[in-house]
């Protein structure tokens, strides 16, 4: 049991030294490890297709920009080409009013011409004008365009990135979780068998049902969980040695409250022991 305490989240890794610790309570340590483990892997699981739901819309965010600026260019150039040609017709038409002009007879044929030939002109300008303002229009669009294949870029490499974690979490928690849970029925199993700890895994089921988790560590006279103080007397009792059969529950949250000798007494421990221990919590 030791050895999957240290291996779980979070960790509560009991070195085997005894323990004035109730049975029921520490297996239930052990349930609430496994438990929260359980929670933290399906959670990773039910995150990973939301991130890449996420990516994927990002993606799709970076293609509809790409394609509106793609598309803006595409008409600032048909708007170029419908420009140069209307020149290109008033060119013609100045080219055959000037030769009509050569040949004019009258002064008012003269004249006539010449206004003609100067609408043109007018024209003319107006376009080149326009065109300018086109081609400002799309020196920004071309810079728009190339922030625009970036982000695609970006969010490209982002999907592919989520798609792979996605897959790296199913194949890493989905067994894990299998294992999991089979160690949680086990553990639940032998909690249910005896009478002394059937009732102890009903208050951890109901408590843990509304809070999330249904066992709580007391430490320097409170319940690590929701950090109200614990009594002094039901402190005495917890830590008392001859109440080490009986359980105690949090007075403002309703867990159930262990309490590990070690944190209180970490002095005591000789030298050599102490070491021992040590090699032991690290070659595990
Ligand atoms: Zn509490």
């Amino acid at each position: 049991m030791y050895a999957l305490l240290a291996c779980l989240r979070p960790r509560y890794s009991l070195p085997s030294i005894s323990l004035p610790m109730n049975a029921a309570l520490e297996q239930l340590v052990t349930l609430q490890a496994i438990d929260l483990e359980l929670k933290r892997l399906r959670d990773q699981l039910a995150e990973a297709p939301k991130r890449v739901a996420t990516a994927e819309a990002a993606k799709k965010q970076a293609e509809a920009s790409l394609a509106a600026t793609q598309a803006s260019l595409a008409k600032e150039d048909a708007l170029r080409r419908r420009h140069e040609s209307d020149i290109a017709d008033h060119r013609n038409k100045i080219a055959r009013l000037k030769r009509q002009l050569d040949a004019a007879t009258s002064t008012q044929q003269v004249a006539a011409y010449e206004r003609e030939i100067a609408f043109g002109n007018d024209s003319i300008g107006k376009l080149e004008e326009e065109e300018l303002y086109s081609m400002e229009r799309t020196e920004t669009l071309d810079a728009e365009l190339v922030s625009h294949t970036k982000t695609l870029e970006a969010a490209q490499a982002a999907l592919e990135r989520a798609r792979a974690n996605s897959a790296t979490l199913v194949e890493r928690n989905k067994p894990a979780i299998m294992a999991l849970d089979a160690e949680r029925t086990k553990v639940r199993a032998d909690l249910a068998a005896s009478d002394a700890s059937a009732a102890p895994l009903a208050t951890y089921d109901r408590v843990s049902k509304g809070k999330g988790t249904g066992i709580s560590e007391a430490i320097d006279h409170k319940c690590s969980a929701c950090q109200m103080m614990v009594r002094p007397q039901r402190w005495n009792d917890l830590t008392g040695r001859e109440h080490a059969n009986d359980l105690y529950t949090c007075e403002t949250c309703g867990r159930l409250l262990f309490w590990d000798p070690r944190r209180d007494t970490p002095g005591p421990w000789p030298p050599g022991e102490r070491l021992a221990q040590t090699k032991a919590a690290t070659t595990q």
